[in-house]
């Protein structure tokens, strides 16, 4: 959802962005790539860190873009005019999803380097990768109609898609370096190596990894704090009962020790200082969802389906109200698993929300 607040943000480069197949530098060691997106969500920030590894010099890419060809011609001319004749070292992936981990596989075999990924999130790529139904088929089309969509239409289209993870990431690397949550990665050429903290945050994706320089004071926040739109975090069929939003809401508690004046590279929109107010939007935003939420069920009792027009205010075409459906279940089941809603399933089998 967009950020009503986003003048309390400041862009240090303006308006500048990278145009495709070129960089920007964004502090010392670190170049901005921008790729064009197949989605409403139209290009992914991605990021080049200058290194050396085991004696070379080079680059370690920080995510990757989708599997399509004109992510390769992006990529194949950043390759020749941006990485000062030195090859890429490494591929960093924040996290699994197909526009962040999509071309791990095509980057790692054409620079032979190795991918380095939580571990959580490797093993949910290749099983995604994988599946025949990712994000799509019987199974979520059962979990979105047990929780209100019956539109017959909209579940038929939730049903027929199919392969929409494996098409965007049709391989992923079968060997990984494996990150955890405080490990330092150190990356930098030999005369200015720096140490970048992984910060495990949870909710949006399995396991996802953001990387902190306390150093230079720069923080890539891949999709845990965005600055114009909320993170997305969804209930998802394969774990029906999950609670992502509190997990989510508790990894942003981490991000508070950082120093006010970070420099937040984030994977949508431009680099940002403003962190602390951003968690603070971010918290308000989603404590208004819950009130929202909260006296909605309390005057009767409510399925997700049932809330999308109180929490999204404007008409949704069908990608966008999986995302809602998805969205809702999860405020509805941080209110639940936190205690403050009851939930039964109706005689129509779809599971409906109720103060108490
Ligand atoms: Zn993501």
């Amino acid at each position: 959802m967009a950020n009503p607040r986003e003048g309390e943000l400041q862009y240090p480069l303006g308006d500048a962005l990278p145009a495709p197949g070129t960089s920007l530098d964004v502090a010392p060691g670190v170049r901005w790539l921008r790729m064009r997106l197949p989605f409403a969500l139209d290009h992914i920030n991605l990021w080049l860190l200058r290194d050396e590894l085991d004696g070379r010099a080079g680059w370690s890419i920080v995510d990757c873009g989708v599997a399509d060809d004109a992510t390769k011609a992006a990529w194949e001319q950043v390759f020749a005019t941006q990485l000062d004749g030195l090859p890429v070292l490494r591929v960093i992936c924040t996290h699994m999803h197909p526009d962040h981990i999509g071309l791990a596989h095509w980057l790692t075999e054409r620079w032979q380097c190795r991918l380095w990924i939580s571990a959580t999130d490797w093993n949910a790529a290749r099983i995604a990768s994988r599946s025949t139904t990712g994000l799509g088929g019987d199974s979520a089309a059962r979990f979105f109609a047990s929780h209100g969509l019956v539109d017959p239409d909209s579940i038929d289209k939730v049903r027929r898609r199919s392969n929409y993870y494996g098409s965007l990431v049709p391989e992923v690397p079968t060997a990984f370096h494996r990150l955890m949550d405080g490990q330092l990665v150190r990356i930098g050429a030999e005369d200015a190596k720096l140490d970048w903290r992984c910060i495990a945050g949870y909710g949006h994706a399995p396991e996802h990894m953001a990387l902190y320089c306390e150093k230079i004071g720069v923080l890539i926040s891949g999709d845990m704090v965005l600055p114009r739109i909320s993170t997305n975090v969804s209930v998802i069929d394969i774990e029906p009962e999950g609670d992502p939003l509190t997990l989510y809401l508790d990894s942003l508690q981490r991000y508070r020790a950082l120093p006010a004046g970070t420099l937040v590279l984030p994977s949508h929109g431009k680099p940002f200082r403003g962190l602390p107010q951003r968690l603070a939007q971010l918290a308000d935003h989603h404590a208004a969802r819950f009130a929202e939420v909260l006296a909605a069920c309390a005057e009767a009792p409510q399925c997700a389906a049932d809330l999308l027009p109180l929490l999204f205010k404007r008409q949704l075409d069908l990608h966008q109200t999986t995302f809602a459906m998805g969205e809702a279940i999860a405020h509805l089941h941080a209110l639940w698993q936190g205690g403050r809603l009851r939930r039964r399933r109706g005689d129509d089998g779809v599971w409906r929300f109720r103060a108490g």
